[in-house]
């Protein structure tokens, strides 16, 4: 196999995802033949620095040796079972390692593959917890403006971004939205936390209202991904808890893209110490090798499942779920983050980048550099109608794989980056900005 081979027949047999398919007519797809730490290879030996972990998902590089060795391992003894009327030694290792994150506050997980079918257990879960408590018309949500929760039909109804949206309004449930607490959108004179505290009001103001048939609020915690690297302080999250408490509303804290320290702490909630309803994980969780999510939430809501009619428990299922490949690997990545203290470790790591960045951060076209643990972005100036397309492209020519959204531009690299590749990194975007204007 070669680059042409692999490319021509790609575009032939493969519909890719989130891809107007003709534009590879311009913009070629890139081969990728194998993967070692933050790189990415193509047949040629070309390479790529992977500072997006491969959508968010990669924490400990590609090819790591350690979850490579718990799948071959796993992979001797039991390669699926079905979780329905079975259980397994991963599954049930990695509930109670989960649970202990959360302090054994969040004792109880549901799994499932991917993260939109996360947000649609908890949706689900939310609205018959209340159907069981004896109020079945709190069957409404509210998510935040340029909200991302995946993109299956229930998913997308708590999604805010109309690109992902629009063609499929006709089939969505009606949601809500309030105010995003992006920091960015601050008035003149406010703090962070001032927005914040601006923008809890218009929720309290939202569920004052509508409380009575609202089932859950759902909200990425501390950083809405899909919405450009939007970041907001802690103090949406405390005053969102409150809010949510006094209008006897679920809070579900959507951490598929921000738990398992991309935000600096282990899970993004903590920074706030509140507890959601529901913690809704994925992305990092098998440390970017197999696809695999969970829904976590409390002993109240378990139990008010909990009974001897068959129609109050929880009837949801995927063939998949809670597959013992994909839990290894997982715990797998539990293990890395004990055994080499990769908060502590990246904490470290973090203050480098943001340190090194600062030539990036002062560029005349840079715009609100922002950072919140592993996570780098900014907004460029540009007029330029294609600019993401352009810098992706533009990245590519130098070994760097960016993928901005809109005009913003971010980093989210694997855990394992070393100095060299931070210096890498940060050249190649100056240059790249400066190739795009
Ligand atoms: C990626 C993502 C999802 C959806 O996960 P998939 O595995 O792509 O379905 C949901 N919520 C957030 C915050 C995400 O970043």
């Amino acid at each position: 196999m070669n680059n042409e081979q692999l490319l021509e027949r790609s575009l032939k047999a493969v519909w890719h995802p989130c891809t107007q398919m003709k534009s590879h007519e311009t913009l070629p797809l890139v081969p990728v033949s194998r993967g070692e730490g933050v790189w990415l290879y193509d047949f040629e030996g070309r390479r790529y620095l992977d500072a997006i972990s491969s959508w968010w998902v990669n924490l400990f590089g590609h090819g790591n040796p350690r979850i490579n060795a718990a799948l071959r391992d796993q992979l001797e003894r039991l390669e699926h079972v079905m979780l329905a009327g079975f259980t397994h030694e991963p599954v049930v290792e990695l509930s109670e390692k989960l649970s202990a994150h959360t302090g054994n506050s969040l004792g109880h997980c549901f799994y499932a593959s991917d993260g939109a079918s996360a947000t649609e257990i908890a949706l689900k879960m939310s609205h018959h917890y209340w159907r069981n408590s004896g109020r079945p018309e709190k069957c409404r949500y509210l998510s935040l403006a340029g909200s991302y929760h995946g993109e299956t039909v229930g998913a997308l109804a708590v999604t805010d971004v109309a690109l992902f949206r629009d063609a499929y309004a006709p089939l969505l449930h009606q949601a809500m939205t309030v105010p995003s607490p992006d920091a960015r959108l601050a008035e003149a004179g406010e703090s962070p936390a001032d927005c914040a505290a601006r923008c809890a009001r218009a929720l309290e103001d939202c569920l004052a209202e509508h409380h009575g048939r609202t089932a859950a609020f759902i909200v990425e915690p501390l950083v809405q991904c899909a919405a450009g690297m939007a970041m907001h302080d802690p103090e949406y999250l405390r005053l969102a808890r409150a809010i949510c408490d006094r209008y006897e509303v679920h809070l579900i804290a959507d951490e598929i893209a921000v738990g398992f320290g991309r935000t600096g702490t282990f899970f993004a909630h903590q920074q706030a110490a509140i507890r959601p309803d529901f913690l809704c994980l994925s992305k990092g969780i098998s440390g970017g090798y197999l696809p695999l999510s969970v829904v976590m939430t409390s002993d109240r809501v378990y139990q008010a499942f909990y009974a001897e009619d068959l129609t109050r428990g929880f009837l949801h299922s995927h063939s998949y779920t809670g597959n013992p490949l994909a839990c290894s690997a997982a715990l797998a990545t539990l293990a890395i983050f004990e055994q080499d203290d990769v908060i502590a470790a990246n904490r470290r790591l973090a203050a480098r980048v943001t340190d090194r960045a600062a030539g990036l951060a002062a560029h005349p076209r840079v715009r609100h550099f922002r950072n919140r643990g592993m996570i780098w972005a900014f907004e460029v100036d540009s007029d330029d109608a294609q600019f993401s397309r352009k810098v992706f492209a533009e990245a590519l020519s130098r070994q760097l794989l960016l993928r901005p959204i809109g005009r913003t531009i971010y980093f989210m690299p694997p855990y394992v980056i070393g100095d060299d590749e931070i210096e890498h990194l940060l050249q190649q975007t100056l240059a790249v900005i400066d190739a795009v204007r």
